[in-house]
C-alpha cells in the first residue's frame, strides 16, 4: 500500500469511529427485518380502516386488550406482577397497564400516543338547504390546510346521544355500496379571483360545507323540501331528528382506505397516520410485553390536535389519577412515583420532503426509512412551549434502543423559526417525569392522505417494546 492510500484508510477508520453513520436504514436492517416490518403493517392497515376516529380507535384498543387478557381496572383491588388492566375514559381515551415486578415503586414507564386526528366536525346545528342543495355546516378540528379538503370523498362517523340515554352510532360512506359526501370547490374557469388570493383567504372555515343531498321530498313545492327529504332519510335510517344533532359528536373523515405506496410497496398512504401510526405500535407493545420490571402504561389519548384541552386530553388528570390509584394500592406516593417515571411520548415528526427541502434543515430532519425518530424538543421560536429532554435521559433511551439494534434517528420539526408545533411531551414533563418524543416520520402530515414508511412503523413498535421491556 502506498503511503497515500494508507493515510486514506486511516482517515476512513477514524471516520467510522467518530462520525454518525449515514447508511440507508433499509440497507442497515436487512431482508429479515423488512419482511417483519411488511407483515406488521398488514394489520396496521386494517386498524387504519377500522378506527378513523378517537372513539373507534379506543374501542378497537379495548377489544384487542380484552382478547389479550386485560381486565377493566378496579381501584379497590390490588394487583400483582403480570396483571393486565385497562381504563376506558369516556370511550375516547384508553390506558393499558401491565403491572411490573416492582410495581410503581421505582417509577412507571409510560408510552403515550394520541388517537385523534385532524377532521371536519359537524356544527351543533349543521343541516341547511341552500339553492335546492342540502349541506352540512362544519367546524374543522386540528391544524389543516383547508384547500386540501374540498373534492375529497368523505365519510360520516360518530355518535348521536339521545335524551333517553340511547347512543346512535353512525358510520356512513366507508363501504362501496354506501353514499359518501364531499366539500365542493370552484371550477378553475371561474376562479380568477379565488386563485389570486393567499391560501388562508381563498379557503376559509366557512367554505368547508359538505354536500349531502339534492332531491326534494315528494317533489313538493313546500319550502326547504330538500332539507326535509334528507332529514326524513336520516330519521328512517337512524331515528334522529334535527334537534338530536345538538347532542352529537359527528365528523367527516376521508372515505378512502389505507393503500400501499410506491412500486416497491415500501410505504403506506392513509388518513390519520398522525398519530395512529404510533398508537398502534404502542398498543401492540403493551399486548406483547412480558411481565416488565416496572409497571408499564400505554396511554392512547384524545384532544392532542387541539392542544390537549378537555377531559380526554393529556391536560386532564385522568392519567395521573390512575397512577395515583396504582401507587396507593402499593403504599406509594404518586409524587415519588412520578419523579422516577420515564415516558416515550409516541408522536410523529415531519419527514424530510425533497420537494419542499427549503422548509427543512437537512442535518436535523427525520427521513423515511431511517427508523423511529427521536425528537428532543418541539415547540417554536426559541424553544418556546416545549419540554427539552435532558442529555441524561437521551443517553438512557439511546442505550435501550442500541442494545436491541432498533433503527432510530433524530429529527427537529423543520428549520429554526420555520413554524413549529407541539406534542403531549410537555404535559408529562410538567408532572415531573422524564420524557422524550419518539415516533414515525410522516410525509404530507395533516393532509387527508398522509404517507409513512413500513420500516419506520415497525421500528417504532420495536422501540416501544424495548422501552417497556428494559430493566
Ligand atoms: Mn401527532
Ligand atoms: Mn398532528
Amino acid at each position: 500500500m502506498s503511503k497515500k492510500n494508507e493515510e486514506k484508510s486511516k482517515s476512513k477508520q477514524l471516520k467510522e469511529k467518530l462520525f454518525l453513520q449515514k447508511k440507508n436504514g433499509v440497507v442497515k436492517v436487512g431482508e429479515e427485518e423488512l419482511k417483519k416490518a411488511d407483515s406488521f403493517c398488514e394489520d396496521y392497515k386494517k386498524f387504519l380502516d377500522k378506527a378513523k376516529t378517537e372513539r373507534e380507535a379506543a374501542s378497537y384498543a379495548i377489544k384487542r386488550a380484552k382478547k389479550a387478557g386485560f381486565e377493566e381496572f378496579d381501584y379497590t383491588k390490588t394487583y400483582k406482577a403480570g396483571d393486565k388492566v385497562y381504563v376506558n375514559n369516556r370511550g375516547k381515551a384508553v390506558m393499558l397497564a401491565v403491572i411490573g415486578k416492582n410495581g410503581t415503586k421505582n417509577g412507571v414507564r409510560l408510552g403515550i400516543a394520541h388517537i385523534d386526528s385532524p377532521k371536519i366536525d359537524l356544527k351543533p346545528n349543521p343541516l341547511y338547504q341552500s339553492n335546492d342543495l342540502a349541506m352540512f355546516k362544519t367546524h374543522y378540528y386540528g391544524g389543516i390546510k383547508k384547500y386540501q379538503w374540498p373534492t375529497v370523498p368523505l365519510a360520516l362517523h360518530g355518535v348521536v346521544a339521545l335524551k333517553n340515554g340511547d347512543i346512535v352510532e353512525i358510520t356512513l360512506g366507508e363501504k362501496d355500496s354506501e353514499p359518501c359526501f364531499v366539500i365542493t370547490d370552484l371550477l378553475p374557469h371561474l376562479a380568477v379571483d379565488q386563485m389570486s388570493k393567499v391560501m388562508t383567504k381563498a379557503f376559509t372555515g366557512e367554505h368547508l360545507n359538505v354536500l349531502i343531498g339534492s332531491r326534494p321530498f315528494n317533489n313538493d313545492e313546500e319550502s326547504e323540501s330538500v332539507k326535509l327529504n334528507i332529514l326524513n332519510i336520516i330519521f328512517e335510517k337512524y331515528g334522529i331528528t334535527e334537534e338530536d344533532f345538538r347532542s352529537a359528536d359527528l365528523t367527516m373523515v376521508p372515505a378512502f382506505k389505507a393503500r400501499d405506496i410506491g412500486f416497491d410497496k415500501s410505504m403506506i398512504g392513509a388518513y390519520g397516520h398522525d398519530d395512529r401510526v404510533c398508537a398502534y405500535p404502542a398498543l401492540m407493545a403493551a399486548l406483547d410485553v412480558k411481565t416488565p420490571e416496572k409497571t408499564i402504561i400505554t396511554v392512547l389519548t384524545d384532544r392532542e390536535e387541539i392542544g390537549s384541552d378537555g377531559n380526554t386530553g393529556m391536560k386532564s388528570t385522568f392519567m395521573i389519577d390512575f397512577i395515583a390509584d396504582l401507587a396507593k394500592a402499593e403504599g406509594e406516593e404518586v409524587r415519588h412515583v412520578m419523579a422516577k417515571s420515564t415516558c416515550l411520548s409516541a408522536d410523529v415528526n415531519a419527514a424530510f420532503d425533497p420537494t419542499y427541502a427549503a422548509a427543512f434543515e437537512s442535518n436535523n430532519s427525520s427521513y423515511i426509512n431511517q427508523g423511529a425518530v427521536i425528537t428532543k424538543y418541539t415547540g417554536s421560536g426559541g424553544k418556546y412551549s416545549t419540554s427539552d429532554a435532558s442529555a441524561e435521559y437521551m443517553a438512557k433511551i439511546r442505550n435501550i434502543l442500541d442494545s436491541a439494534d432498533v433503527l432510530w434517528q433524530t429529527g427537529e420539526l423543520g428549520k429554526v423559526d420555520g413554524g413549529g408545533g407541539g406534542t403531549i411531551a410537555k404535559f408529562v414533563a410538567n408532572l415531573n417525569a422524564d420524557v422524550v418524543d419518539l415516533g414515525v416520520p410522516v410525509l404530507s402530515m395533516h393532509a387527508p392522505f398522509e404517507v409513512v414508511s413500513k420500516l419506520d412503523v415497525y421500528e417504532t413498535y420495536r422501540a416501544l417494546y424495548e422501552f417497556y421491556s428494559a430493566e
